[in-house]
């Protein structure tokens, strides 16, 4: 298997002022591409790190693909400095410095002197489209490692990625002989330790294949890998092994590899002709969003009512006053009422509601931040679910709308509305 390094420069991301996404980005894809990322870093504009970094990588991964300084300032230094660790020369290339003033002429901007070494790239190097800025990529293959160098904006360096990196690595690299075989089974509703715990035999004599679990607001990605190159075999051990984790796991398991919770309810609803209908209170409409995230949801999806007040659960969904000032806002028959309410309105035949307390402030000893009720079925079968999340606002929202999305793939999945 080919070993890759991924570094990312850029002051910023080590103070914490950018997330670098590109690395986890590139991670992912080199993985996908059967390609065993070994190692990353992160370092600043500053030279002598960056030529650390070029050098580390260079003697431990036969790929090194790089992130940002591809840019005109004179902070951008990631390609003069990876050419001088592979002790390669650069020179202007014409047809990069035409691109380049091209590039400005169409904004109608003069090019200024500091983008010309921007054009400055060693011989035999291919150098990387940019579909969405100035600075091209860099590949360049010596002494049978690839350096590979993009541009710092995720956006760009994704399109370059994708569209230049992918095909040369696989030309160069053989890839498609070693692919890693692979598999994600994705969890709702159990921790990683219960997981684990549920399937720690399987994890000791997993044959081969290598076992990851991965936490995800409030999912569990069970990430299978058969590394070995053989092919054939492999992925007969990885099924294996997956109908084994399967078994275990059973109904907490939503979906695998593409799956998301949204894409598995739209699956089931539409099979089963079932119109939703949401009426949301602490999530202000975030379950709403994520069935609407995918395109052709009016197919299943009626809508959904944000009531955040009581006036709205009462003008809106007609709960009762009564219901309200007996038993709260947040409470299950609060949640059983929004519930009808939004069946009755909409006429759809399966409705979710959700009230709690997302916090951080509205908590009380009885009811906490994080306790949210969630109602989800017809008028004539429903279950609320009473539920005590931990976490910021953020994630209580986030953890809710999905609990709603859960119930709904298993009331769908019984079939009995
Ligand atoms: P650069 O190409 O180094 O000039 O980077 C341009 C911009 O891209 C930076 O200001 C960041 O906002 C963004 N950027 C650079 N590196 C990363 C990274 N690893 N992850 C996410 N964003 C990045
Ligand atoms: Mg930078």
């Amino acid at each position: 298997m080919k070993k890759a390094y991924v570094i990312s420069t850029g002051t910023e991301l080590i103070t914490g002022e950018t997330l670098d996404t590109n690395s986890v980005y590139i991670s992912e894809k080199l993985t996908d591409l059967g390609i065993k990322v070994i190692g990353k870093s992160t370092v600043g504009d500053t030279r002598e790190f960056i030529y650390n970094a070029f050098v580390d990588a260079l003697e431990q991964a036969d790929i090194v693909v790089s992130t940002g300084g591809l840019g005109p300032t004179t902070d951008d230094l990631t390609k003069e400095v990876a050419c001088e660790v592979m002790d390669v020369k650069m020179e202007l290339i014409d047809e990069e410095l035409e691109r380049l003033k091209e590039f400005f002429a169409r904004r109608n901007r003069e090019m200024p002197e500091c983008n010309k070494k921007q054009a400055m790239f060693p011989k035999g190097a291919v150098r990387l489209k940019n579909y969405k800025g100035t600075a091209s990529g860099m590949y360049l293959i010596k002494d049978g490692k690839a350096v590979i160098l993009l541009p710092g904006p995720p956006a760009e360096m994704s399109s370059m990625f994708d569209n230049e990196v992918i095909p040369l690595l696989k030309r160069d690299f053989s890839l498609s002989i070693s692919k890693a075989v692979q598999k994600t089974i994705k969890v709702f509703g159990l921790g990683e330790s219960q997981i684990e715990e549920k399937m720690a035999d399987i994890i000791n004599n997993s044959r081969g294949v290598n076992i990851a679990l991965l936490a995800r607001q409030g999912e569990v990605y069970i990430k299978l890998t058969v590394e070995n190159e053989s092919g054939e075999d492999s992925e007969k051990i990885l099924e294996e092994i997956a109908g084994e984790i399967e078994e275990r796991i059973g109904e907490y398991i939503y979906g695998f590899t593409d799956d998301t919770l949204s894409s598995v309810v739209a699956k089931l609803a539409r099979k089963r002709n079932i119109n939703l209908a949401f009426a949301e209170s602490c999530t202000g409409g975030l379950l709403a969003k994520m069935i609407t995230d995918l395109p052709g949801s009016s197919e299943y999806f009626w809508g959904g009512v944000v009531t955040y007040s009581n006036e709205a659960k009462e003008k809106i969904l007609g709960v009762k006053s009564q219901t309200l000032s007996t038993y709260g806002a947040v409470s299950e028959e609060t949640a059983r009422e929004m519930l009808k309410g939004i069946l009755e309105l909409s006429g759809a035949q399966m409705g979710a509601a959700i009230t709690g307390i997302a916090g951080p402030g509205g908590g009380s000893e009885k009811k906490p931040v994080g306790l949210v009720y969630i109602a989800v079925g017809s008028l004539e079968r429903n279950v609320v679910k009473k539920m005590n999340f931990a976490g910021d606002r953020e994630i209580v929202r986030i953890l809710s709308a999905k609990t709603a999305l859960d119930l709904i793939r298993r009331e769908l999945l019984r079939g009995e509305i």
